[in-house]
């Protein structure tokens, strides 16, 4: 029987054998606390800030700009609510409407708390408005946050012009790259930003770690209150397995980003033809080109009412896709909403088919989709005449 083939890397991913290899020996013998004194202790906070400084590396960063947290959702909250408290709460904060739950839900809370939030509208490739950015600064914005790619859709923002607006105007700025770190370079410095999250498990590190980049002179309060680990801002005891996993993760992706994201991007390429041939109806979300280079987000006209039906067949027949943002599963309706923000109707925004390819695909695995997707989506019901989109993206 053919091996499954993983194309939901936007949920997570799998993790790279080579990550698993740095992790063990602190899954086992080196178990020393890394705030101790002992050579135990010295050896876990040795491996700490090695991890410290590969992370930094792959973003350009000062080893002392990482703060290690548990997750990407963990940074996004400590970028808002941090930043949030440190001016002394209340303000005017800016985010886009298509954002992750992770900083949507922050930015909910810190409503409740008194913020005025403002939601950017998105254009029908899920891009930002540097316009309406302009029109909504505020004397009193304190931070704009834009995530650097969808995680629905796959768009990339433009972050440099984003953020050079905000900084001009004399706000901070954060971005959520959890999507976009290990895919497409990124330089906090040629970028401009204040602020930024990342997460091990969508770089073929281990889940449950991640890490927000926090610009020298940048001032937060944390969320998180104990024994004032990551110089005060998030306590606990460094997971120091999974921070050694995710400075592997950051360092491997470092040497291999560019060649990895040409052969995603070729592949991608070629699955998008190969369907104007197979499946006329279908067609691309999100922008064309400024998208993430194995992100697949494709709706087929008129059968949006089966995708669940389509994801079923898929998964039987040894595909694994998604409908959207995995982390939103308990969170019904959050893809729905990032369609409807990009000017989807409601019944296009239920049927989307997310394929996103990874570093352990093959090429064998992408010859073996094109058969089976054309297949699958004819066993939906038929297209509806009326109806009809090309993938002219
Ligand atoms: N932000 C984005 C854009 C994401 O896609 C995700 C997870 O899918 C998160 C934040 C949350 O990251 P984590 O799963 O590490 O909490």
């Amino acid at each position: 029987m053919a091996s499954r083939i993983y194309f939901d890397h936007s949920a997570t991913t799998p993790l790279d054998p080579r990550v698993r290899a740095a992790m063990e020996p602190y899954l086992d013998g080196a178990y020393g606390n890394p705030s101790s004194l002992h050579r135990e202790g010295r050896e876990a906070r040795g491996a700490v800030e090695k991890a410290r400084a590969q992370v930094a590396a792959l973003l350009g960063a000062e080893p002392s700009e990482i703060i290690f947290t548990a997750s990407g959702t963990e940074a996004d909250n400590l970028a808002l609510v941090g930043a949030n408290r440190a001016a002394g709460g209340g303000h005017h904060l800016i985010t886009s409407t298509f954002e992750h739950a992770a900083v949507l839900e922050t930015c909910h809370f810190l409503e409740r708390a008194g913020t005025q939030v403002t939601y950017l509208p998105v254009d029908r490739d899920g891009l930002v408005d540097l316009g309406s950015l302009l029109n909504t600064l505020r004397a009193d914005t304190r931070l704009v946050s834009v995530m650097t790619a969808n995680n629905v859709v796959g768009t990339l923002q433009p972050i440099a012009e984003l953020a050079h607006i905000v900084r001009a105007h004399g706000a901070l700025f954060h971005t959520d790259a959890v999507q976009a770190v290990g895919k497409v370079p990124i330089d906090v410095n040629e970028l401009g930003v204040d602020l930024l999250s990342l997460s091990a498990h969508k770089l073929h590190g281990p889940k449950g770690v991640g890490a927000l980049y926090v610009r020298q002179g940048v001032k937060l309060d944390p969320v998180v209150f104990g024994g004032g680990q990551e110089r005060g801002l998030r306590s606990a005891t460094e997971n120091v397995a999974g921070i050694v996993g995710l400075g592997a993760a950051t360092a491997l992706a470092r040497e291999e980003l560019a060649e990895e994201a040409a052969r995603l991007a070729a592949w991608r390429v070629r699955i998008l033809e190969s369907l104007r041939e197979t499946i006329p109806h279908a067609y691309l979300i999100g922008h064309p080109v400024k998208r993430l280079p194995g992100h697949l987000c494709l709706g087929f006209a008129g059968q949006e009412e089966g995708m669940l039906k389509l994801l079923r067949a898929l998964d039987e027949a040894g595909v694994a896709a998604s409908s959207g943002s995995a982390c939103s599963s308990s969170h019904a309706g959050a893809t729905e909403k990032v369609l409807e923000a990009m000017g989807f109707d409601a019944q296009q925004a239920r049927g989307l088919l997310r394929v996103t390819l990874g570093r352990f695909n093959t090429e064998d695995e992408v010859n073996r989709f094109l058969q089976i997707l054309p297949q699958a989506v004819a066993s939906l019901a038929p297209v509806r005449n009326e109806v009809s989109y090309a993938i002219s993206k």
